[in-house]
């Protein structure tokens, strides 16, 4: 019999993925669901991490004004002096102005504060307004081989930003059943934005998140997952685990903090599969 994996499908194999020879231009991803707790920003800095472990050079964009992924990768938000809103709201600033490096050797950020919130409202009088995030990752993308974008939880205009700079957008979903419920408003947004502002964006996946396998409940919730989405349903589903917040704390991704954890093997079995559903469509 073949084995089934945490979605309740057969586990497929996924291959290795190839080392490059050279680098760029990056693919663009955004890390997508207007709720918040679901798993968006730990999923942002552990695929990232993943990701240069397989020899990606990888761009971070906080683009949620809680600046979460920012203090998740280690940085002091106080002394963050030039941020992702500097360069959304200063046609001077560039990514290059407002860079860090991460404790990751491959792994960047551009950081975000608080002050971000306020672009939000005042990005709205801007003409080409959704533009700007695209604009400004431009330059970059020589640069890497993966631009990931944590985004806030809401689907107003910095999201809408995010939507339109990026190929693909990846969702991670909390397995609980009142997860599914904002999947398909989300996914409304994401047809929107295809269809006015950016042809070519795709979903890569739904990611199920917090997953306790010995419960029917989580079991089920990814039954129903996959019973409406089918293999837009990631194979790799990250358990819940109390490593998480632990990492979050020392300001590391999991794959450095726990990396024998299960916590990291899923984000590096998510890489694989990520990079191997990549290499379908491009
Ligand atoms: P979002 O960015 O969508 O708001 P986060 O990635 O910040 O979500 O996660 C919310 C909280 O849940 C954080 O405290 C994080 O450490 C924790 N967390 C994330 N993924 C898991 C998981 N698989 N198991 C347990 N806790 C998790
Ligand atoms: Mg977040």
């Amino acid at each position: 019999m073949t084995e089934l994996g945490p979605t309740g499908r057969p586990m497929p194999n996924i291959p290795e993925p190839t080392p490059l020879t050279s680098h760029g231009p990056a693919r663009v991803v955004a890390m997508c669901n207007q709720k918040g707790g679901v798993g968006k920003t730990t999923t942002t800095i552990n695929l990232g991490a993943s990701l240069v472990e397989f020899g990606r050079r990888v761009l971070l964009v906080d683009l949620d004004p809680q600046g979460s992924l920012s203090v998740g990768v280690g940085l002091d938000p106080n002394e963050i002096e030039v941020s992702t809103y500097d360069m959304l709201m200063d046609s001077d600033v560039t990514w290059k102005d407002i860079v860090r490096p991460t404790s990751i050797d491959g792994m960047d950020i551009l950081p975000a504060v608080i002050d971000l919130a306020g672009a939000e409202i005042q990005l709205v009088t801007e003409v080409g307004r959704e533009q700007v995030l695209k604009d400004k990752l431009t330059e970059a993308l020589p640069e890497y081989d993966v631009i990931l974008i944590d985004c806030q939880p809401s689907l107003g205009l910095l999201t809408v930003n995010a939507l339109t700079a990026s190929d693909s957008v990846i969702v991670p979903l909390e397995t609980e059943y009142f997860a599914l419920r904002g999947v398909a408003l989300l996914t409304d947004t994401i047809e929107r934005v295809r269809k006015r502002l950016n042809p070519k964006l795709v979903i890569d996946g739904l990611l199920g998140t917090m997953f306790d396998g010995r419960t029917l409940h989580s079991r089920e919730v990814m039954a129903t997952l996959v019973q409406a989405w089918g293999d837009t349903v990631f194979h790799t589903v990250i358990r819940r685990t109390v490593k998480f917040s632990d990492a979050t704390v020392a300001g590391e991704p999991i794959t450095e903090f726990a990396s024998d954890s299960t916590g990291a093997t899923a984000y590096r079995q998510l890489a694989k599969e990520v990079l191997a559903r990549w290499q379908h469509v491009a």
